[in-house]
């Protein structure tokens, strides 16, 4: 757990807050909620990937790199915030986006996340959905290669050891701010895709022996290969970190009964959740992952499985920006 073992560039805006949440508590009647601020970590608005982003882009400068390459979905935070690390570093960036939606809406293919890639001075390519994208970036990195750019690439996400190292951090800093409160936290709940943020979270806090079990609410994949993902990437995580071991099967439990029709895809649910969070506690959520993970929240405290006089931490993962990429869909919800 001696994290400044490990490079890190030094650009989030951290700790972040650790916030009640009176009136969405209120209106549920179920447990007390709060809410841990991952939205508000800097870094072109803010997200989950900063924290990840402080290890990997550390990593690709003790490399000597000079240009960094990921790839995502069109409306991909993780791209975003890679872009904006790149132009703070004086790094090249280029991105292959997948379009995994079919969305045709402007909106979709042209604001929100993508407007913000460019505005950062990123280059993207658009792949079609299904596409191998880890094999296509592959293509495009030696191709910038041949040119004579020194590429590091960053997997979808940001999730491998490296970046988990960012949710590592995260468990620390919450565990010293619940402790620094006196405040037990029965449950820690989090939407989950390509599975950094909560295999950083459950190889910290076993590693921390917290005893706070993570819910996953998943995004994308079946809840089968979720967990795996995220077992096997905890693993590693815990490897890294010089505690091979800890993390049991047991310690990863995702709930993907709201992902609805697929990635990317809103369901009426995912859009009650980000119009009561707004409406009740001025917060932005998104509807691709924080929606979603809030949904599953939101429909686990109405049927009781968390319960009144338990505490629940809702881990925002950021994406508002995404927000205005889906102005159709919540214009008709
Ligand atoms: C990427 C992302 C997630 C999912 O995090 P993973 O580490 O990929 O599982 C959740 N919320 C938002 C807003 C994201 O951009």
């Amino acid at each position: 757990m001696h994290l400044s073992r490990f490079p890190r560039v030094f650009l989030a805006h951290l700790p972040t807050p650790l916030e009640r949440m009176d009136r969405l508590s209120d209106a549920l009647g179920g447990p007390e909620i709060w809410i841990k601020r991952d939205d508000c970590t800097g870094m072109s608005s803010g997200g989950n990937k900063t924290r990840k982003l402080e290890f990997l882009m550390a990593e690709a400068q003790a490399e000597g790199a000079d240009m960094v390459m990921t790839q995502g979905a069109t409306q991909s935070n993780h791209a975003r915030q890679t872009a904006a690390f790149a132009a703070k570093l004086g790094m090249g960036c280029h991105i292959l986006l997948e379009d995994r939606t079919g969305y045709q809406d402007p909106d979709y293919t042209e604001n929100g996340n993508v407007l913000l890639d460019h505005l950062h001075g990123s280059t993207t390519e658009v792949h079609p959905g299904g596409t191998d994208m880890p094999a296509a970036m592959e293509r495009a990195a030696e191709a910038a290669r041949a040119k004579g750019w020194r590429v590091y690439t960053i997997p979808g996400g940001g999730s491998n050891p490296t970046g988990a190292l960012g949710y590592v951090n995260c468990a620390l800093e919450l565990l010293g701010q619940v402790n620094e409160r006196g405040l037990v936290v029965d449950h820690l709940v989090t939407a989950t895709g390509s599975s950094g943020t909560q295999a950083g979270l459950v190889a910290g806090f076993c590693a921390l022996n917290a005893g706070i079990p993570v819910l996953g609410i998943g995004t994308r994949a079946p809840k089968e290969r979720q967990e795996q993902m995220v077992y096997d990437l905890a693993c590693r995580t815990a490897e890294k970190l010089g505690c091979a071991g800890v993390v049991t099967r047991e310690d990863v439990v995702a709930n993907t009964d709201y992902v609805g029709a697929g990635y990317g895809l809103p369901r009426e649910d995912t859009l009650e959740a980000i119009r009561l969070f707004a409406e009740l506690e001025g917060i932005l959520l998104d509807p691709v992952y924080s929606g979603k993970g809030a949904a599953g929240l939101i429909d686990l405290c109405r049927k009781g499985h968390f319960k009144k006089g338990e505490r629940v931490v809702f881990l925002h993962t950021g994406g508002s920006v995404g927000l205005f990429a889906y102005k159709g869909a919540l214009a008709r919800g």
